[in-house]
């Protein structure tokens, strides 16, 4: 059982896969140990991925996107993740959903259809040096002063931070307010702003091809009007509500990778020779990796069914909070099993199975720690 069988994925959505593998294939794996080296993926990546739709395929078709489902959305993320390539096209989607459910007319009008198309890249700024987990803690702030927002701060680990044209930031309109009450979303168009500056691409131990760093806020004026949603005060509540989205993402980008270790070890045990056999004919071999692929396979089932209740609007916070604990935890699991059974080329980079290793271990980390996950699992007992 893989994706290629996965009940919300019709013929159409068959189709568009094979055009985004054919894609990301042709266009993007050739270029990887570039990107990885750069940190980040080319600046044309984007542009000839907003041609064929790759971009924003659950946008409608009204505000430049391809006016598919989040059925399209997922079969971009599992292609990514079967060819082991990093591109911040998530975060893209996530700033279009925050613009598309909270934007005015006008707001949706200027930034999606660049979005969509590849022209402008968006990231999405919460985290700080001292407020991650506890996001109510953020000290950024935006002051108003007549029809302007004043901007100070700074935002770390920030996904696409060096080429973002537009922010979505996270900052307090009322540093007064308790919890998250004076947290608002505030749209930040970056070119030639002044006060605004990147630092440089922070060394992770992982996703090297995907850009992350420090956001800089020294007095950056931005228009009052580009205020996320109606009023001031909203924006805990805004990312309260969006996070399931994110999270869901992340738990499809998990199953596919662990799908994909578990198919890259089966071939690389078949051919490994020791003590005149294939790895495969010892016991240990063959019992690893049949649990692996029974997790990867009761992962699958799990995804396909959260993916089901997304398209249907019935996803709920704590079943797509378990999504992403529990999936990437079995993530990280299979990727570490199906590592060891490669032996020393495991550790080695330029074996894919070292890189799907190093490049998993985040996945428990962002879009909200598993730790948090279970809190809002928790809440629910
Ligand atoms: C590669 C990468 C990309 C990222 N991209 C983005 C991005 O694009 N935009 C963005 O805004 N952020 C981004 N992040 C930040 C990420 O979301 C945070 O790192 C994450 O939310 C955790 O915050 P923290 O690092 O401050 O850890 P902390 O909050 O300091 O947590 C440290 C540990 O304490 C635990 N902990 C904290 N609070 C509790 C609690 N109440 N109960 C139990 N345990 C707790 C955590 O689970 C964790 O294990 C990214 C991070 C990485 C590494």
């Amino acid at each position: 059982m893989s994706a290629d069988h996965s009940p919300w994925a019709d013929d159409s959505v068959q189709l568009f896969r094979k055009s985004v593998r054919r894609f990301i294939e042709e266009q993007f794996l050739p270029r990887q140990t570039h990107w990885r080296a750069q940190h980040g993926p080319d600046p044309e990546a984007w542009p000839a991925a907003g041609r064929i739709g790759l971009l924003l395929p659950d946008l409608p078709e009204d505000y430049g996107g391809a006016g598919g489902s989040f059925a399209h959305q997922a079969v971009v993320l599992e292609e990514l993740a079967r060819a082991g390539v990093h591109f911040g096209g998530v975060i893209q989607a996530v700033v279009a959903r925050y613009l598309l459910t909270y934007g005015s007319e006008a707001q949706r009008r200027r930034w999606l259809p660049s979005l969509a198309r590849g022209e402008l890249v968006a990231a999405i700024a919460m985290t700080e040096p001292d407020a991650g987990s506890n996001l109510q803690g953020i000290k950024t702030t935006a002051r108003r002063d007549g029809d302007r927002y004043r901007i100070s701060g700074s935002k770390t680990f920030i996904t696409n931070g060096a080429r973002a044209g537009l922010v979505c930031l996270a900052a307090k309109t009322d540093p007064r307010a308790t919890a998250g009450r004076g947290i608002s979303l505030i749209l930040v168009e970056t070119r030639d702003l002044a006060g605004y500056s990147t630092g440089p691409a922070l060394d992770k131990i992982g996703m090297h091809g995907q850009d992350t760093c420090e956001l800089f806020f020294d007095g950056v004026e931005v228009p009052a009007e580009n205020l996320l949603g109606p009023a001031e005060g909203k924006g805990f509540a805004q990312l309260m509500e969006q996070l399931p989205y994110e999270r869901l993402m992340v738990g499809v980008t998990a199953v596919a990778a662990a799908e994909r270790a578990v198919e890259l070890t089966a071939r690389y045990v078949k051919e490994r020779q020791a003590f005149d056999k294939t790895l495969f004919d010892f016991q240990n071999t063959r019992f690893k990796l049949a649990e692996c692929k029974t997790q990867a396979q009761v992962g699958r089932i799990f995804i396909d069914h959260c993916i089901q209740q997304f398209l249907a609007g019935r996803l709920d916070d704590v079943t797509s909070a378990m999504a992403k604990y529990w999936l990437t935890e079995t993530q990280c699991r299979i990727a570490d099993e199906c590592l060891q059974l490669h032996g020393g080329y495991g550790y080695m980079n330029e074996y894919p199975i070292a890189r799907l290793w190093s490049d998993s271990r985040v996945q428990r980390i962002y879009a909200g720690t598993n730790e948090i996950m279970k809190e809002v699992i928790a809440w629910s007992l």
